[in-house]
C-alpha cells in the first residue's frame, strides 16, 4: 500500500469525523437529546453502526457513543515525514469514516431527509428501506441478482454514465450511486443520467443514494442489514458480518473521476467489507491483496482503456469490475432483440417513448393461460396470427390477445392463474417494453427503442415461453403461444377467456377456509425473522401480499422440500377465532418453539406473527374500541402516535403482539378479517391511500356487513392524525365501533 493513500484515507477519516461531530452539535440545538433518529422504514437503526457494533441509535443523545468510537480509531494524521506501518491506521480509518457518515446521514434525515439534485429537480433516496432491502436480499441470496456496484463520481461523459449503468442493469446488478467528481464538471453520475432520461428508483435497480460521497455508507448499511437478515448474524458480530460480505455478497465500488480524500476514507471502509474499488484514473494502490479475494483496488485509467471509442471502453471498465470482484452472472437467457433481466421491470415507457401500445382506452388486449393436454400443444410454437406493429403509425394501437396453452404430468388447473400472473414480470423484464393490468385489461407498451432494435410481437411469446420454462420446469413441459391482432379474433377469443376467467372467479369464491382441508406455511422470511411463520388459507393471504393460499400449494408443488408446506387442519378448539390443534403444533416445531398458539381470525388472542414484510399495521386504539389499519405506502402519523415505521419496529421480528398485527391489505376485504373481533366494523381508521386503492373490496365487505355507508365512517389521516381528532369524527359519523362490545 502506498504512504500516501494511506495519509489521505486517515486525513479524510479525520475531516468526516469533525464534520459529523458539528452537525451532531447543532442538531443537539435544535432538536434536543431526546430527538428520535432512525432512517425511515428499517427496523435495524442505522444500520452500519447497529451490525458491527451492535449499538442501537434511538435518540440523538445514543450518537455520542458511536462519535467517540469513531475518534478512538482515528489515528493522528501522519506527516509527510513521519514513517507509519499504515495498513491498521488506514483501514482503522475506514471504519471511523462508515460510522461518521452513517451518523451525519442520521442527522440529516432529522433535517428533512434527502436533497432534491440541484441540477435536475432528481429527488436522492437517501437509505435502501428494509422491505425493498428484503426483496433484494432474497435475490443476491439466491442468485437472481449476481451483486450490486457502488458508484462514486462521475464519467467522463454522460455517454460513458448511461453505458457503464446499462451495461450493469442487463446483467442483474444493482447500482446505488453517490457523489459527483468536480474536476469532471460540476455535475454528479445521477446528474448525467437525469440529463440522458435514465429512469431510477427501486424498479430500475437504481438507486441515487445523495450528492456526497458521505451517502455512499448506505451501500454498506445494506450490505450490513443483508448479512444480519441472510446471513443470521446478529447485530454486534462485526468482524462475521464483514467476513460474510467478502464471501457472499458480490459488490464492489467504481471510483469515476479524481478520488479525493473522503472518498479515499470511504473506499477504506469498503474494502474491509472485502469489496474492491476500480477507479478510472491512475490512482495508486491503496490496500495488500488478502483483504479482498482478487484485488483490492484496479486502476483503470479511462482514456488508456483499450477500444475503438469511449462506449467500447466503458463496456471494458465494467467486464473487468465483474472479473475483479469474481461475480457470477445467471440470467435465463431469452431470445429476443432488446436486453432483458429484472432490473427493466420496473422501466415505463411515455407517451413520447411509444411505438405502439396494446389495450389501454385506445385498443382491447387481453392474456390468458389455460392448461392443455400434452398431445394437444407443440412446445416452442409461437404463433402471430394477423398483422405486426409495423402496420400502425407511430405511437399506434392494436388490439392483442395472447392464449398461452401448457402442458405437463404435475400441471393442474389450480395453478393456470398461477402461472398467468406471471407473464406481468415476464414481459416487463424486456428493455424498452412495459405491462401492466391482466386478464382482460392487460395493458402492454413497447418503446420506439425497442423497436428500432428489431421488437415484434412474437417475442411477447418468446419471452412467456421461456420464462415459464425455466421458473416452473417442475409443472410444465411445453408452452405454445399464439399471439392475436385481428380484432375479429381477438373478440372471439376475449369470450372464451372471460368465459374461463368467471369459472376461475367462482372457483376461487367457493374456495374458502371451510372448504379446504389444508392450509399452507411459508417459511420465507425466517431467513431473517427465524422465529416467524405464516400460515396462508384460502381466506386469509401472506401479509407481504405476495402469496395467496393458490400461490402456496403451486410453490410446494414445485418444491417439495421448500418454504411452503401443508398443514393439515385437524383438531378444531375454536372456530370463530380459527384455531386448530395441527395448526398450533406446526407453528410451534416451526417457530423454535417460541410460539404456542396462533388464531388465524382474531388479533386480541394469540394473533399472526409478523416478519415485517406486511403491507398494512393493524393497531387497536383503546380510546375507540375499535383499530387502525396503516398502510406502507403512508408516511404520515396515526392516532396510534407513531408513524409506519416506528409501529413496524413493534409488529415485526417474530414476536406475538396482541392488539397489533401485519397483514396482507386484501385480507382487509375477506370474511375473515378480525372475525373474532368483529371484522371491518372495528376498523375506525384506515391510511387514504387503502381506501383509494381497496375500494371496490371494501366497498362489497361493508355492504356484507350490512352498512353501506361504512367507508365513510372510517377516519383517515387527511381527518385525524390523534385520537383527540378521531373521537369527535366517529361520534358524528356514528361508527359502529362505539357501540361493540369492548375490545378486550
Ligand atoms: Fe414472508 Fe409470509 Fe410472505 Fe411467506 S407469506 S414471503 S413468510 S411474509
Ligand atoms: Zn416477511
Amino acid at each position: 500500500m502506498s504512504r500516501r493513500i494511506a495519509a489521505a484515507a486517515i486525513r479524510g477519516a479525520h475531516q468526516v469525523v469533525a464534520q459529523a461531530e458539528q452537525e451532531i452539535q447543532a442538531a443537539l440545538e435544535k432538536f434536543g437529546p431526546d430527538k428520535p433518529v432512525a432512517f425511515p422504514s428499517t427496523g435495524y437503526y442505522l444500520p452500519t453502526v447497529y451490525g458491527l457494533t451492535g449499538h442501537a441509535i434511538e435518540k440523538l443523545s445514543d450518537v455520542r457513543v458511536t462519535l467517540d468510537h469513531a475518534k478512538s480509531l482515528l489515528a493522528p494524521e501522519p506527516s509527510e515525514a513521519l514513517w507509519l506501518p499504515y495498513l491498521g491506521p488506514a483501514l482503522d480509518a475506514g471504519m471511523a469514516t462508515l460510522f461518521a457518515e452513517e451518523l451525519i446521514e442520521g442527522v440529516r434525515s432529522l433535517n428533512g431527509g434527502w436533497p432534491a439534485s440541484t441540477n435536475n429537480g432528481a429527488k436522492y433516496n437517501g437509505p435502501i428501506d428494509d422491505p425493498q432491502m428484503r426483496a433484494w436480499g432474497i435475490q443476491l441470496v439466491d442468485g437472481r441478482m449476481p451483486g450490486f456496484a457502488a458508484i462514486v463520481g462521475t464519467a467522463k461523459s454522460n455517454e460513458v454514465a448511461v453505458k457503464i449503468v446499462r451495461e450493469l442493469q442487463s446483467r442483474g446488478i444493482l447500482v446505488l450511486l453517490a457523489s459527483g467528481s468536480p474536476e469532471r464538471g460540476k455535475k454528479t453520475i445521477v446528474d448525467q443520467l437525469m440529463e440522458e432520461g435514465v429512469e431510477m428508483g427501486y424498479g430500475t435497480y437504481i438507486v441515487p443514494f445523495g450528492p456526497d460521497t458521505i451517502s455512499a455508507v448506505h451501500a454498506l448499511g445494506f450490505a450490513t442489514r443483508s448479512a444480519i437478515s441472510f446471513g443470521g448474524l446478529k447485530p454486534g458480530q462485526g468482524e462475521d458480518i464483514l467476513l460474510y460480505n467478502k464471501y457472499r455478497v458480490f459488490a464492489f465500488v467504481l471510483a469515476l473521476g479524481e478520488v479525493d480524500d473522503i472518498k479515499y476514507a470511504t473506499a477504506a471502509g469498503a474494502v474491509s467489507y472485502g469489496f474492491p474499488v476500480i477507479a478510472d484514473t491512475n490512482i495508486p494502490n491503496i490496500f495488500p491483496n488478502g483483504l479482498t479475494i482478487y484485488e483490492a483496488v484496479v486502476r483503470m485509467p479511462f482514456d488508456d482503456i483499450p477500444g475503438a471509442d469511449d462506449l467500447e471502453r466503458a463496456e471494458k471498465l465494467v467486464q473487468r469490475c465483474i472479473e475483479v470482484r469474481g461475480v457470477k452472472i445467471r440470467i435465463s437467457k431469452v431470445p429476443i432483440p432488446v436486453s432483458y433481466g429484472p432490473a427493466f421491470e420496473g422501466e415505463r415507457v411515455r407517451r413520447e417513448q411509444l411505438r405502439a401500445e396494446f389495450g389501454g382506452r385506445r385498443s382491447s388486449c387481453f392474456e390468458f393461460l389455460r392448461m392443455r393436454d400434452t398431445s394437444e400443444i407443440e412446445d416452442g410454437k409461437i404463433t402471430l396470427v394477423g398483422q405486426d406493429m409495423d402496420s400502425v403509425d407511430q405511437g399506434g394501437a392494436l388490439d392483442l390477445g395472447i392464449v398461452v396453452e401448457v402442458a405437463g404430468r404435475k400441471m393442474q388447473t389450480d395453478f393456470e392463474p398461477v402461472l398467468e400472473r406471471h407473464i406481468h414480470h415476464f414481459i416487463n423484464g424486456a428493455e424498452g417494453v412495459q405491462h401492466m393490468g391482466q386478464r382482460d385489461i392487460a395493458w402492454i407498451r413497447v418503446a420506439n427503442a425497442a423497436y428500432d432494435k428489431g421488437f415484434r410481437v412474437k417475442h411477447l411469446g418468446e419471452i412467456i415461453r421461456a420464462r415459464i420454462l425455466s421458473e416452473f420446469s417442475a409443472i410444465v413441459d411445453k408452452v405454445q403461444v399464439t399471439l392475436y391482432t385481428e380484432k375479429d379474433d381477438v373478440q372471439e377469443w376475449i369470450k372464451v377467456a372471460r368465459e374461463a376467467f368467471r369459472e376461475r372467479n367462482e372457483r376461487v369464491a367457493s374456495l374458502t377456509d371451510d372448504s379446504v382441508d389444508v392450509f399452507y406455511s411459508c417459511a420465507l422470511c425466517q431467513s431473517f425473522a427465524p422465529n416467524h411463520i405464516c400460515v396462508v388459507s384460502p381466506e386469509r393471504l401472506g401479509l407481504c401480499g405476495s402469496e395467496n393460499w393458490l400461490d402456496c400449494k403451486a410453490a410446494y408443488e414445485i418444491y417439495p422440500t421448500g418454504p411452503n408446506r401443508p398443514i393439515e387442519k385437524k383438531g378444531l378448539i375454536d372456530a370463530e377465532k380459527g384455531e386448530w390443534e395441527s395448526i398450533n403444533q406446526f407453528v410451534y416445531a416451526n417457530t423454535n418453539q417460541s410460539v404456542e398458539r396462533v388464531t388465524m381470525y382474531s388479533m386480541m388472542d394469540a394473533p399472526m406473527t409478523s416478519c415485517g414484510c406486511f403491507e398494512c399495521i393493524v393497531m387497536m386504539i383503546p380510546e375507540a374500541n375499535g383499530v387502525m389499519v396503516v398502510s406502507r405506502e403512508d408516511p404520515s402519523m396515526t392516532p396510534a402516535g407513531m408513524t409506519f415505521s416506528t409501529l413496524a419496529g413493534m409488529a415485526g421480528g417474530g414476536v406475538q403482539a396482541p392488539g397489533v398485527m401485519g397483514i396482507g391489505k386484501y385480507f382487509l376485504g375477506s370474511r375473515k378479517f378480525l372475525a373474532t373481533e368483529g371484522g371491518l366494523k372495528r376498523v375506525v381508521w384506515m391510511s387514504s391511500v387503502l381506501k383509494e386503492s381497496m375500494q371496490e373490496e371494501l366497498q362489497a365487505a361493508a355492504e356484507r356487513e350490512g352498512i353501506p355507508d361504512l367507508l365513510d365512517k372510517i377516519a383517515d389521516e387527511g381527518v385525524a392524525t390523534t385520537v383527540e381528532e378521531l373521537l369527535p369524527f366517529l361520534e358524528e359519523k356514528g361508527h359502529p365501533a362505539l357501540t361493540m362490545d369492548p375490545l378486550f
